[in-house]
């Protein structure tokens, strides 16, 4: 029986996230010269903590939840990354997606290192309430381990605004004083920062301008279909939408509107203003979540969730480039097939690391107590996308490898220079 490392187009794919990422890792550290012993250590998480977290639910009883949160490498800075409520929400989950954290952050040129976590739960199936019961308490379990100078969580899949200020109230509750750094992505009312909430989608909107402009595209002649009309998709769509391209399919969880003449992404509402808005949206034509992905358009965005793109559809994409626009949506496997069929793929460590960023900038606005306005927070986004942006043109070219490639190679050349200046202690 072939093993998981060994799996090839003909078999079904069922890889987790942390072999993504161990992939990913293993093949661009061939394109530099760091030492095995980085490699070896980047390969695996500094620590991994798993707590329960009982919850009394409305009805009166008592349920218990898993929790998890990973600490990948902080060598650069504190662990920084998302919280995520989901029923697939696992070890290795978190593990893969803290590692896409610390290359997320060195790409940018931030000072913080991986992390991530999340709770094991579906949270459509908690009440208000409840979720916020659920979060204070995990904030608690969490106290050890967290810190605005040590690790500081933020929103991701199935956790928003109001569950950071939660998380803040609780964290700070306990600490005795109010700690607006504990967490980013909070209500600007409590120290968040404007233009957070749509900054990963706004950045994966940079990119694709970026993109667009260095293959020599116009940008009104240039069409996008995006899967996933959430909090990174809608801001996404409605950048590029805005900027002149046609957006002629979007999608939610259950299903996708098409019009071949182009959307207007302002009127449809996103999945998280209002629930089933989207494939419920009066338009031309519905499609599956699956054809979506095989329409015949010039960029495609997976911006719902990961390990979209397999090796089972990656051969019927007939997009001419791929934004991920999702945490890990591409398997290894069909980004060796797009490879082969040159179809470029910009990583998604690079495309929604506007997210990040901009919770960068909410920390220093929180340890500073001073916050910025909106355009300041755009403007500076902007200087940040493009520097990392260049940086990548700058070794793909050099070395003719892949977008994703080309963007390890400038985040681990940063890590590696940070291990080697650091040493081992003792
Ligand atoms: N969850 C987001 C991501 O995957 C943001 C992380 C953060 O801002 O810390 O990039």
């Amino acid at each position: 029986m072939a093993s998981a490392e060994s799996t090839t187009e003909d078999e079904p794919e069922a890889e987790t996230a942390v072999e993504t990422a161990r992939r990913q890792l293993e093949h661009a550290a061939t394109h530099l010269d760091v030492s095995d012993g980085v490699i070896e250590r980047l390969r695996q998480a500094t620590s991994v903590y798993k707590v329960t977290i009982p919850l009394e639910r409305d009805d009166g009883t008592t349920e218990v939840f898993t929790g998890y949160r990973a600490h990948h490498d902080n060598v650069r800075g504190p662990y920084k990354g998302g919280i995520r409520y989901h029923p697939d929400v696992s070890e290795e989950e978190c593990v893969g997606l803290s590692m896409w954290m610390t290359w997320k952050c060195a790409v940018m040129g931030i000072p913080f290192g991986g992390g991530k976590g999340g709770v094991v739960v579906d949270p459509k199936e908690l009440s208000k309430g409840e979720k916020e019961r659920l979060t204070r308490r995990f904030a608690q379990e969490l106290r050890p381990v967290i810190g605005p100078m040590t690790d500081i969580p933020a929103p991701d899949m199935g956790t928003d605004p109001q569950t950071m200020a939660w998380f803040m109230d609780a964290y700070s509750m306990q600490e005795g004083e109010t700690q607006p750094g504990i967490v980013t992505g909070k209500p600007p009312v409590i120290g968040g920062s404007y233009g957070r909430e749509e900054a990963p989608g706004r950045s994966v909107g940079i990119i694709a301008r970026e993109a667009i402009d260095y293959y020599g595209w116009a940008v009104e002649e240039t069409t996008v279909a995006v899967q996933g009309f959430g909090s990174v998709g809608a801001n996404a769509a409605r950048y590029l939408d805005d900027l002149g391209a046609t957006v002629v399919a979007v999608s939610d969880v259950d299903g996708a509107i098409y019009d071949p003449h182009g959307l207007d992404t302002n009127d449809v509402e996103d999945h998280d203003e209002t629930p089933g808005m989207v494939s419920g949206y009066d338009a031309p034509e519905t499609l599956s979540n699956d054809d979506l992905l095989e329409l015949d358009v010039d960029i495609l965005i997976p911006a719902a969730i990961g390990n979209v793109l397999t090796a089972e559809n990656a051969h019927d994409v007939q997009a001419d480039m791929i934004i991920e626009g999702a945490n890990g949506p591409t398997t290894s496997t069909a980004d060796q097939i797009f490879e082969e069929r040159g179809i470029p793929v910009i990583p998604d460590f690079l495309a929604n690391a506007g997210g990040v960023t901009v919770s960068y900038f909410e920390w220093l606005q929180d340890i500073n107590r001073r916050a910025w306005s909106l355009e300041r927070v755009n403007d500076e986004l902007e200087t940040e996308m493009l520097g990392a942006w260049e940086a990548i043109c700058t070794e793909q070219e050099a070395r003719d490898i892949s977008w994703r490639d080309a963007a390890y190679v400038v985040a681990l050349r940063r890590i590696a220079e940070a291990h080697e200046a650091r040493g081992l202690w003792p």
